[in-house]
């Protein structure tokens, strides 16, 4: 549509120059005796680019690879012979192996546009940045390249009436953010938890190509009410990553994540007494089970190193992670591991998958924990917050979070409510 859009642009454009060069040729002639000389500048008609290509002189075919498409019935029709893709198609192999050309991506040609009708370029788009040209007017020229990212800084709102991920699809943001927000808050809200009437405030960067959303950037600022309870986040790059601290600078991140599981179901609670689904008896139950669908992600709560990845009777596939001389975790049930021992590994990362191995009746993680080798209910821990922010940024920080407090609106609020106290 755009494309067609630019194209009558381009026509109308060239129409007009014509009109006035005929225009003004017309006048010249019949005012031949009388009239100054008028010199006729050239209209100046702005180049059609395509992937940095000037279309203006090529006859553009744009469309999608459909099944059973390859190179050669793409090219072929347009002057190109097997040789030449064959030795495209080699020349290629270090850039995009063309062999991975998929069905339903986006392709373009550029056709001369005499009579001959012989493909000039080839451009295949990987995906909504990454594309490859092939230039084929002489020696072939294969170049991989990427279109222009702009980041812009979007806000997005909602009071969740049934999950974080429906509130952000129907306020029309991008649901990818209901992740980074469970990222974000991991260590202080159980997105399991969320209930009617919580809601949230986001400031985030979002990349688009071409006017469409390719995805969610950095976060720069949360404000997330909880049990009516405000949380909130401001992001501040440390070394090159983004860390988060609260208003009053303190971390947002804790020694443990709350759960081994980004969202899931707490399905049964460390006691010391409970009848066993499986074994049909009274025992205790040393840990916390998380249910969710076979293959969730299992996370290591905590940095630490993997000192047990095995399958036992009882346990199934299971990993054991020990953090610091006074914290292990261990992880049951899995369907699959993914930690070999003796490897260090770092909170947040993936050590296995939910499954159902050893004595389990449906998917879940069995968590458990100990403290100075003892096994204790963690969600009855209190655990310190990671590293307080540096004292040398702190200021810096503290600037800006003002800012975006101003951005959140919280700032307005307080004012609000201040003036209403009066
Ligand atoms: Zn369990």
């Amino acid at each position: 549509m755009k494309k067609k859009l630019k194209w009558i642009s381009v026509g109308l454009t060239a129409l007009l120059g014509l009109f006035v060069v005929l225009f003004i040729l017309k006048s010249e002639h019949n005012n031949q005796d009388s009239a100054p000389i008028v010199i006729v500048q050239d209209t100046i008609v702005p180049a059609n680019l395509l992937f940095d290509i000037n279309v203006d002189s090529f006859e553009v075919i744009q469309s999608n690879i459909k099944k059973n498409e390859f190179l050669a019935n793409i090219l072929l029709p347009y002057n190109i012979d097997y040789g030449i893709i064959d030795a495209l198609a080699k020349k290629s192999e270090s850039i995009f192996d063309v062999r991975r050309i998929a069905v339903g991506k986006g392709y373009t040609l550029l056709i001369s546009a005499d009579s001959i009708k012989k493909a000039a370029y080839f451009i295949y788009e990987i995906d909504a940045v990454d594309y490859v040209v092939y230039d084929l007017r002489d020696s072939i020229v294969i170049e991989r390249k990427k279109r222009p990212i702009e980041t812009r800084i979007q806000t997005a709102s909602g009071i969740i009436n049934s999950s974080l991920y429906q509130t952000l699809q129907e306020s029309n943001a991008n649901p990818y953010l209901a992740v980074k927000l469970a990222d974000i808050f991991a260590w202080s809200i159980d997105f399991y938890r969320i209930q009617k009437g919580d809601w949230f405030k986001v400031i985030y960067e979002e990349k688009f190509v071409d006017d469409n959303s390719i995805g969610v950037g950095k976060i720069e600022a949360v404000e997330f009410k909880h049990f009516d309870r405000p949380y909130l986040a401001f992001g501040y790059d440390v070394d090159g990553r983004t860390e988060y601290y609260d208003e009053e600078a303190n971390s947002l991140r804790k020694a443990f994540l709350k759960s081994p599981l980004k969202f899931s179901r707490l399905s049964s609670r460390f006691t010391m007494r409970r009848f066993h689904p499986v074994q049909k008896r009274w025992k205790a139950h040393l840990g916390t089970d998380y249910a969710a669908p076979r293959g969730t992600p299992i996370l290591a709560t905590s940095d630490g190193v993997v000192i047990k990845s095995a399958y036992g009777r009882g346990n199934g596939n299971y990993v054991k992670l020990r953090h610091n001389s006074v914290y292990e975790t261990q992880y049951l049930h899995m369907s699959k591991r993914n930690a070999k021992v003796g490897t260090q590994v770092y909170q947040g990362d993936v050590i296995g998958y939910v499954g159902s191995t050893g004595l389990a009746t449906g998917p879940h993680v069995c968590y458990r924990f100990w403290k100075n080798g003892k096994q204790v209910d963690h969600l009855k821990e209190d655990f310190p917050s990671a590293e307080p922010i540096l004292p040398s940024i702190k200021a810096d920080f503290m600037v800006k979070r003002d800012s975006l407090q101003i951005d959140l609106g919280l700032v307005v609020i307080e004012e609000l409510k201040a003036a209403s106290d009066d």
